[in-house]
């Protein structure tokens, strides 16, 4: 099979002022989507508008502040946006499949593995998963950030060759679209210049949510499209390689899919200072890092939880797995390791 193209629709593509459901959006997606699972390729919708659909039910035409009142509006939403895809793909003669995933499904190995399992099994079955946050129980402090965020994580988790993120503009701009002298960005290496605004009064993410989107799908060797979502020619041109938007390539290294999961979706639970001795043969020799060569231990964590590892000159330069516990590894005792070499990745 394949692999599969993530395509993330904003809360804009998907409803207007008051809450009212862009059909005509729907419909062209759905009908581009149906062209590309018919030649083989399977596509995953991580789609936005759960909350901008759930406000008119709670009479509010703005998001409101409080967490459980955005909680409210995106639980009475999320049945709608979920019914709506399956009328928009089911008119192409696909199944649509309801996900809902949380940053503590990425971030417990388990849960990650079988998410996984489930969208393979979608695509195998010919079904599109329509993804989204499972906003009734993400808190503050566990959360994706946005859907552009959640999309970068999904298009890792099944190894997209290409993610997609359709928004209301057709792609990064020098300068705010419509003011003069504001130019598209072709190549998302310009972007970096670029003057970025904020979310839309509906949804959440802004154009800058969606580069720092784009470079962590980069990062992980899957290039990123910005582009408009709306009109009829869409997906097919972009993802036969046509000029759409601004495009993100990414470096030619692709790491294991492990070392993917350790690095972007597992949270850090405490810090290693490590000496120079040791940052010098984890880097050039590749070993593992033995607990003589911590020279301080911040935080507290039990083996199994992921840590950093600090150079003496202050600079994180990796992440791994603990191999102990942090009350073990203070007091450079010898013949403890600390991170298994193959349970790291280098910065
Ligand atoms: N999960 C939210 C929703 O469906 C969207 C978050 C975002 O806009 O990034 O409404």
């Amino acid at each position: 099979m394949k692999r599969p193209v993530v395509v993330k629709l904003g809360s804009s593509l998907i409803a207007g002022p008051g809450g009212r459901v862009r059909r005509s959006v729907l419909r062209a997606r759905a009908r581009e989507i149906g062209e590309l699972v018919r030649v083989g390729t399977p596509v995953c919708v991580v789609s936005s508008g759960a909350i901008a659909l759930g406000l008119p039910r709670l009479g509010l035409t703005s998001r409101p502040r409080s967490v459980p009142k955005l909680q409210a509006a995106s639980a009475l939403g999320q049945a709608k946006l979920q019914g709506l895809w399956d009328h928009a793909l089911g008119r192409e003669g696909l199944a649509a499949a309801q996900v809902l995933l949380t940053a503590a499904d990425v971030a417990d190995r388990a849960a990650y593995l079988n998410a996984r399992n489930t969208l393979a099994a979608l695509f195998s079955l010919g079904a599109v998963p329509v993804v989204n946050e499972n906003d009734a129980t993400a808190t503050d402090e566990i959360t994706f950030g946005d859907n552009d965020a959640l999309a970068a994580q999904v298009a890792i988790l099944v190894q997209a060759r290409l993610l997609v993120l359709l928004t209301e503009v057709g792609g990064v701009y020098s300068r705010a679209p419509g003011t003069p002298g504001a130019e598209l960005l072709e190549l998302g290496a310009e972007a970096g210049a670029a003057e970025l605004g904020d979310g839309s009064p509906l949804g959440k993410g802004g154009m800058r949510s969606k580069i720092l989107a784009a470079e962590l799908a980069a990062s992980a060797g899957i290039p990123t499209v910005i582009a408009a979502g709306a009109g009829p020619d869409v997906l097919g041109p972009i993802v036969a390689g046509e000029p759409r938007g601004t495009r993100f390539q990414p470096g030619d290294r692709a790491p294991s899919a492990f070392k993917l999961w350790l690095r972007h979706g597992k949270p850090v639970s405490g810090r290693l200072h490590v000496d120079g001795g040791a940052r010098r043969a984890l880097t050039d020799d590749g070993a593992s890092l033995l607990a003589v060569g911590v020279a301080r231990v911040e935080g507290r964590f039990e083996p199994g939880d992921a840590v950093e590892l600090v150079g003496p000159d202050g600079t994180p330069f990796a992440k791994g797995i603990a191999g102990a516990a942090s009350g073990d590894l203070s007091g450079r005792p010898r013949g403890v390791e600390a991170v298994h070499r193959d349970r790291l990745v280098l910065y």
